[in-house]
């Protein structure tokens, strides 16, 4: 009987890790984001430890598709993890893929300029990866990264502004030319409709 337990046990963990998995690329998929992102923020509050966010789309991925096919496509996205896999240092980082070519990276205690040196070694491992993209502006493949830090109640209160912001500025990452690293400070005084910064609903 304990043995039996013991193996349902396991197996109820192994399905509570694979329902956390994402199938393509073994990081953690939306899911566990967020849940882990809920967590984090819970764990900031009342006190003044910053948390920040990367939001990071690979450029030109359809065209990637289209000029090498999906299954090609498919290995990219796991190159990609893997480059962001290494760009985190902490045990306590969370690399996720957030759906589609879009990935996400929680980096709790962290500030701005701590979020800055995550996404410019990532840009610099993937640029040294040198995978090529020949229908690309840049010949290899290459990624967009927003980035918003907040810290205390405001983050508390208005958790998904964190998010929207570091999506509105991926937005303007891609706007300037791609291929680069935006910041977007976490917005507390303005309504959540504003933060998007006009951008249109992201389709996952
Ligand atoms: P941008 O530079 O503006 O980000 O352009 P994009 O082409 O990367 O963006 P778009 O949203 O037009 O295309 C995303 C593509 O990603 C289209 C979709 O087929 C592809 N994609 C999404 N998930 C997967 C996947 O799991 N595997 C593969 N191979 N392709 C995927
Ligand atoms: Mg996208
Ligand atoms: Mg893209």
């Amino acid at each position: 009987m304990k043995q039996a337990e013991a193996a349902l046990q396991l197996s109820a963990q192994q399905l509570r890790s694979l329902a956390d998995t994402d199938g393509l690329t073994s990081l953690a998929n939306r899911r566990a984001f967020d849940t882990a992102f809920a967590r984090e923020v819970e764990k900031c509050r009342d006190t003044q430890v910053p948390l920040s966010v990367l939001m990071i789309d690979v450029d030109r991925f359809k065209l990637y598709n289209d000029t090498y096919g999906h299954l090609a496509g498919d290995e990219c996205l796991r190159a990609v993890g893997n480059c962001l896999g290494k760009s985190v240092k902490r045990s306590t980082d969370i690399v996720a893929r957030y759906g589609g070519e879009e990935f996400v990276v929680l980096l709790p205690n962290t500030d701005e300029s701590g979020a800055v040196v995550v996404a410019e070694d990532f840009r610099r491992l993937l640029s040294d990866e040198n995978l090529p993209h020949a229908t690309s502006e840049f010949g290899k493949v290459t990624a967009s990264i927003g980035i918003s830090s907040a810290r205390g109640d405001a983050l508390h209160s208005h958790a998904q502004r964190l998010l929207a912001a570091a999506d509105a500025a991926l937005y303007q990452a891609k706007g300037h030319g791609r291929n680069q690293i935006k910041l977007q400070p976490f917005a507390e005084q303005v309504t959540a409709a504003k933060v998007g910064n006009g951008r249109p609903a992201i389709t996952r």
